[in-house]
């Protein structure tokens, strides 16, 4: 269990779409160690998620966990999952919406537009095969990660570069606006 250094944008690793791991591959101890590497390094740096790229491994891994979290105030909460080799598929009809997104591997925060239906469909940790319906910011969260692992980042989709903001200047000037488009979008619980 180690906590790895993070790739800042520019490093060309992040830019490298990464390889799917290969039946048998899973359960070896390289594998099985990254992943706890991945879990280790994303709770330390307070992510969301974090994908293979981002800490130089060429693979189609990926982890997210969204507990109560400071930095999330608004995110639902993401029981902690193991992604190996996921695909996303946009269902029919999904609604799309403005995401004010970050990334650990990125000092910036900016709009992306992502949709808010999809389906999943991945092996956990010990190779079971799963697939399920996401809707929501996770699904937008899904995106961030599988676009990681195709060498795109979130700044490669931002429609209007004019919202790109440091987490400073998004929390003093930004991030009210963003939750009250979240709460009309029905994404955030209203004010209590
Ligand atoms: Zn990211």
């Amino acid at each position: 269990m180690t906590v790895r250094e993070i790739l800042q944008i520019g490093h060309p690793a992040l830019r490298r779409p990464a390889r799917e791991v290969a039946p048998g591959e899973l359960a070896s101890g390289a594998v099985q160690e990254l992943i706890d590497d991945l879990i280790d390094t994303m709770r330390h740096a307070r992510g969301a998620g974090l994908a293979a790229t981002q800490v130089g491994e060429d693979l189609r891994i990926a982890v997210m966990e969204v507990e109560a979290n400071e930095r999330y105030p608004y995110k639902p909460p993401l029981p902690l999952t193991v992604a190996v080799n996921p695909v996303v598929e946009i269902n029919p009809q999904s609604p799309t919406f403005m995401v004010n997104e970050g990334c650990l591997s990125v000092p910036l925060r900016g709009d992306v537009r992502r949709h808010m239906d999809i389906t999943v469909t991945y092996l956990d940790r010990h190779g079971e095969p799963l697939t399920g319906r996401v809707t929501g910011l996770t699904a937008g969260t899904w995106q961030h990660e599988v676009d990681h692992l195709d060498g795109i980042l979130f700044t490669d989709r931002v429609e209007d570069p004019t919202t790109l903001a440091t987490w400073d200047e998004f929390s003093r000037h930004h991030r009210q606006e963003f939750i009250d488009r979240l709460r009309a979008g029905g994404l955030a619980p209203a004010p209590e």
